[in-house]
C-alpha cells in the first residue's frame, strides 16, 4: 500500500517549498508593465534585496536561473583570455568553471578534497604565484549543494586581500542566501550571485547579481560585457524596462515581493537560527542512526556543514532505494546525489527556505521507516536525538 496521498514534500535542495503566500501572490491578472504599481513594487524591492545580501552596493536582476547568474557575474568583469581562480568544493564550483571556460576564460582550479572547505591559504598562495596579475577573479561557492560543504567566505576574502592581489572575490550563494549567514560587505565580497528558487522561496526564474564599486569599475574594461547581460542599466535603470532589458517577469516579482516580506517579518538572524537548528536536528538523527548502521553524513565537521542541505551516504545502492521508498510510500521526495560516486549510494535532504520543525521531523521519520522497510540497519533512537535538538530551541 502507499501512504503518500496527502500533502507531498519536495525535500530536494531547490526548487524549495514555495509558501502558500508566495503562490497566492502570483494568482492575479497581468499588471501594466508601462506604469503604475509594478514600477513602485520593483523599486521597493531593491533595498530589501540589498538587505538580504548584507550590502550597500548594486543589484542586477535577470530572468534566468543560477547558471544565468554565473554567466552574468563573469561577463561583467572579465575579458576573453582572462584567468579565473576557482576553489572547488563540489560539482557546482566545477559547473561555474565550465561556464568560465565556455566564455573563453581560462579557469584555474584549486581542488579541495571532498568533504573539505576552501583553504584560504591555498587560494592566497595561488594569487601570490600570479605575479603578473593575470587572475581577474577568485570564485568561491559558499555552500556547494552537491557535497553540502560550507566554506568560510570571509576568511577567503581576507586572505585574498592580504596578498595585495587585485583579483575580485565572487561568491555563489545560490544555496545559502536566506539560509546561512552571509554578509557581503562585511565579508569583503565584490560580487555575489543567487537565484530565486532556494532560500528566497520564489519559483525558479530570477537570477540576481550583487556587486560593489570595485566590481563596477571592472565592468569598463570587460570585453565580455554584452548588451543583454550588461549589469549597468539593470542596476541603475533610467527607465523601468531597463531593469529587465524588456518585459518584466511580472508574476515572479509579485512572488518575490511576498517572499521578501516574509523574510523581513521573520528577520534574517531568526531565519539563520531556524536553519541551523533544523540542520542540527538532521545531523543528530543521522549521527545516532549511524552508530548501528551504514548511514553517514558527508561532512564530518559540523562547522563546515551547510544549514540548508545535507549530503548523506547510504551504501550498496540503498540511497536510491530509500529515495524511491520515501516518495512512493510516504510522499517525501529526497534529493539525488550529485557528483558523488557511486551514484546510488548518495542522497541529499533539502531543508532550505520555508521549512519548519514538523517538516524536518516528518522527513526524518520517513527516512527511518524507509530504512526499516528496506532492511538497512541503524541504531534505534535517531528520531529521539532529533527531537531533543528541536526541544532545546
Ligand atoms: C542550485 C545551484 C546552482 C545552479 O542553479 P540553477 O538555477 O540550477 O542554474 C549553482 N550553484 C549552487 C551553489 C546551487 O545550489
Amino acid at each position: 500500500m502507499t501512504l503518500a496521498n496527502g500533502r507531498d514534500y519536495l525535500a530536494i535542495p531547490g526548487p524549495s517549498v514555495m509558501p502558500e503566500r508566495v503562490l497566492r501572490a502570483m494568482q492575479r491578472t497581468s499588471p501594466n508593465i508601462y506604469e503604475g504599481e509594478l514600477h513602485s513594487l520593483t523599486d521597493g524591492m531593491i533595498p530589501d534585496l540589498r538587505r538580504v545580501a548584507g550590502t550597500d552596493g548594486y543589484v542586477a536582476i535577470y530572468i534566468g536561473n543560477g547558471h544565468a547568474a554565473w554567466e552574468a557575474a563573469l561577463c561583467n568583469t572579465c575579458s576573453r583570455g582572462d584567468r579565473v581562480l576557482i576553489a572547488v568544493t563540489g560539482a557546482f564550483a566545477r559547473g561555474w568553471a565550465e561556464m568560465a571556460e565556455g566564455l573563453g576564460l581560462v579557469p584555474q582550479l584549486i581542488e579541495f578534497d571532498d568533504p573539505a572547505p576552501v583553504d584560504p591559504e591555498r587560494v592566497a598562495d595561488a594569487l601570490r604565484a600570479d605575479t603578473g596579475h593575470a587572475i581577474r577573479a577568485v570564485l568561491v561557492v559558499h555552500v556547494d549543494t552537491s557535497t553540502s560543504v560550507r566554506s568560510d567566505v570571509a576568511a577567503v576574502s581576507a586572505a585574498v586581500r592580504a596578498t595585495g592581489h587585485p583579483a575580485l572575490v565572487m561568491a555563489d550563494c545560490i544555496a545559502s542566501l536566506g539560509c546561512d549567514r552571509f554578509e557581503m560587505d562585511a565579508w569583503g565580497v565584490d560580487v555575489m550571485i543567487s537565484a530565486s528558487q532556494k532560500g528566497l522561496m520564489t519559483p525558479p526564474g530570477l537570477a540576481f547579481v550583487w556587486f560593489n564599486d570595485r566590481a563596477a569599475a571592472a565592468r569598463d574594461g570587460a570585453d565580455l560585457a554584452s548588451r543583454y547581460w550588461d549589469w549597468g542599466p539593470r542596476a541603475n535603470p533610467e527607465a523601468f524596462w531597463q531593469y529587465f532589458d524588456g518585459t518584466a517577469p511580472t508574476h515572479h516579482l509579485y512572488a518575490l515581493r511576498e517572499a521578501l516580506d516574509m523574510i523581513g517579518e521573520e528577520g534574517l538572524p531568526a531565519i539563520w537560527a531556524r536553519h541551523e537548528r533544523l540542520a542540527r536536528a538532521v545531523w543528530a538523527a543521522v549521527d545516532h542512526w549511524g552508530q548501528g548502521g551504514p548511514i553517514r553524513l558527508n561532512v564530518p565537521d559540523p562547522a563546515q556543514r551547510s544549514h540548508a542541505v545535507t549530503t548523506l551516504c547510504l551504501p550498496d545502492g540503498a540511497a536510491t532505494r530509500l529515495r524511491g521508498w520515501c516518495e512512493d510510500k510516504a510522499g517525501v521526495t529526497l534529493g539525488i546525489g550529485l557528483g558523488k560516486e557511486p551514484y546510488d549510494d548518495w542522497f541529499r535532504i533539502g531543508h532550505m527556505g520555508h521549512v519548519n520543525a514538523h517538516m524536518v521531523l516528518g522527513t526524518l521519520g520517513v527516512i527511518e521507516a524507509g530504512m526499516r522497510a528496506l532492511d538497512v540497519p541503524f541504531a534505534e533512537g535517531g528520531l529521539g536525538a532529533a527531537a531533543q535538538v528541536i526541544s532545546e530551541a
